[in-house]
């Protein structure tokens, strides 16, 4: 039975996708099965993983109003197979704006993903969640469907603050819709250890967040930043790259906290 993740931050730039789809081809690369599902209508996790959002006949957004199921919505890209990384992946694209303000009519409005996931589940050890940077409707599907909340973000002078709208957002859904919801952790992401105000902010949220924060630390590398551009993710566009080394690491890294995570009461009890 797969667990499921969310990656969520509501400030745009900060690594979302870069860390979804490398965390994607990273587990696959570690015998992972894994599914990503793009939850953002800009897509970029659709076309950063080799699939082209305007040709697919179905999407997220006819998952969410139920006129196709995962099972019919989902693709593989080759080139992923090729790279010896391969996911499914349940892409996105512009329609999916327009869910925003059609789910508002329907029922379960914030459980449509969840019920929906809840068909391919035991296909999957992963499922992970590409949010759309803002705390929106779309959003509350991904935290609704969700095990757990990976949080990417730069070790910059505001990243504490941001973060304490995500962080009662979270604890709202965790009171009143999805029991099961905790933040697995902070990954720290573009990290340069040259700069001496990041290295301040990194040991500030080690001091507040303790085991919270990843042990793995993404670098900012450039190879990392190209690869969405051949339509790869990093991980499998440049293996031997220090960003792609890292996810690799992150992968490995998922994996054993999932050993830690199958007592729902205990995590809760951890809530930040
Ligand atoms: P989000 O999904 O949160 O909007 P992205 O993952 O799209 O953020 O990242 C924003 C930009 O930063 C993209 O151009 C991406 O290629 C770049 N980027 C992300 N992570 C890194 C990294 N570790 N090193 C260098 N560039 C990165
Ligand atoms: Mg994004």
């Amino acid at each position: 039975m797969a667990k499921i993740f969310c990656v969520a931050n509501q400030k745009g730039g900060v690594g979302k996708t870069t860390t979804t789809v490398n965390l994607a081809a990273g587990l696959a690369k570690v015998g992972q099965r894994v599914l990503m599902v793009d939850l953002d209508p800009q897509g970029n996790a659709t076309m950063g993983s080799g699939v082209d959002k305007r040709q697919l006949a179905h999407t997220v957004y006819d998952v969410l109003l139920e006129s196709a199921t995962v099972a019919e919505a989902r693709t593989k890209s080759e080139r992923l197979a090729e790279a010896g990384c391969s996911y499914d992946i349940l892409g996105a694209n512009r329609d999916l704006a327009g869910a925003e303000v059609e789910l508002v009519e329907v029922e379960r409005r914030e459980t449509r993903l969840k019920d929906a996931l809840a068909a391919v589940r035991d296909e999957y050890d992963f499922i992970l969640i590409d949010c759309p940077p803002a705390l929106s409707l779309l959003t509350l599907n991904g935290l609704c469907a969700a095990h757990g909340v990976i949080v990417p973000m730069q070790c910059e002078y505001f990243a504490l603050e941001g973060l304490s709208d995500l962080v009662n957002t979270i604890k709202q859904v965790h009171a009143n819709l999805n029991k099961d919801l905790e933040i697995i952790g902070l990954l720290r992401v573009m990290f340069d250890p040259r700069i001496t105000l990041q290295q301040q902010v990194s040991d500030q949220l080690k001091a507040h967040f303790g085991d919270k924060v990843f042990n793995t630390v993404i670098p900012r590398n450039v190879r990392l930043a190209e690869a969405p551009s051949y339509g790869l993710p990093g991980v499998a566009f440049d293996p031997s790259a220090r960003g792609s080394q890292s996810f690799v690491e992150f992968a490995n890294e998922m994996v054993e906290r999932l050993g830690t995570m199958r007592h729902p009461a205990a995590a809760a009890a951890q809530q930040p």
